[in-house]
Parts: C-alpha cells; structure tokens; sequence
C-alpha cells in the first residue's frame, strides 16, 4: 500500500478513497478476481458503491500499472512489480488459480526484438501461458 501511495504522489495521481479500497480488494487475493467479486466484496454490509466506480477505480489502477487485468480470465490481479508501466507476463495455474507474474527482462526484450522486426507497434501487452504451477503439477492435478 505505501509503494501505492508513494507511485501516485510521484506522478502526482490521487490515490481516492475507492480506488485504495478496490486496490486493498485485489492484493487481498491471491488469486484473480472478477469485477464482480471486487464489487460484492466493497459492498459487503454496505452495498453503497456503483459498479461504474469499481470499473473507473480498476481503469486507474492498470493505468499506473498497480493492477493488471488477465484477458483469458477477465480477472484482475495486483501487480507484484508496482513499478514503471511494464507489459503483463502472467503464468497461470488452473489447479490452484493462482496467477504469478513473471520478471522477465530476458521476456521483454525477445517480445521486443520480435515486434520491431515485424515493424509492429504495441497498444497492450499481455502474455498469459496457462497451465499447472510446480506444485500442482506435483500433486498430479488431473487434466480437466
Ligand atoms: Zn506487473
Ligand atoms: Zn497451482
């Protein structure tokens, strides 16, 4: 939360109250969560907040890179970095669901070296490989 709060009063982004509380909501989980999840969760005994303020609260979140969205699970994750924008390279694991993003510098540069030669220009960037974490895959995790 401090990393948060240090980002925004660097780039001189404000930190509201329902954008802290919907980030609080992803770093809680450690697994992906729904729009709709963070939502209920917020609204839990209160019920007060809109879901057009959770969307626009995730909007700025990803926008500082605090939060990433998983395309293929249309879930939200706290970002484990919290530094530069940066491009999302997520492993993800449908035996525990647990979504772990990768520090690939080595990653990065490839997808780099490789849309350059294609002269493309990036708007998002987004690598999601699915499949089992070391541990499920030790559990021997059936295929679904
Ligand atoms: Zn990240
Ligand atoms: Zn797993």
């Amino acid at each position: 939360m401090r990393t948060a709060e240090a980002l925004c009063a660097k780039r001189g982004a404000r930190l509201t109250e329902i954008r802290r509380r919907v980030l609080k909501a992803v770093w809680a989980s450690h697994a992906p969560m729904g729009a709709y999840d963070i939502l209920a969760g917020l609204n839990a005994g209160t019920g007060k907040i809109a879901p057009m303020a959770v969307y626009r609260a995730l909007d700025f979140l990803m926008e500082h890179g605090l939060v990433h969205r998983l395309a293929s699970l249309n879930a939200f994750i706290g970002c484990a970095l919290a530094t530069e924008n940066h491009a999302a390279h997520f492993l993800i694991c449908r035996g525990c669901k647990s979504a772990t993003e990768m520090e690939g510098a080595a990653l990065t540069r490839a997808v780099k070296k490789t849309l350059s030669a294609h002269g493309f220009v990036p708007e998002t960037e987004i690598i999601e490989i699915q499949g089992l974490c070391a541990h499920c895959h030790k559990e021997g995790v059936p295929k679904t």
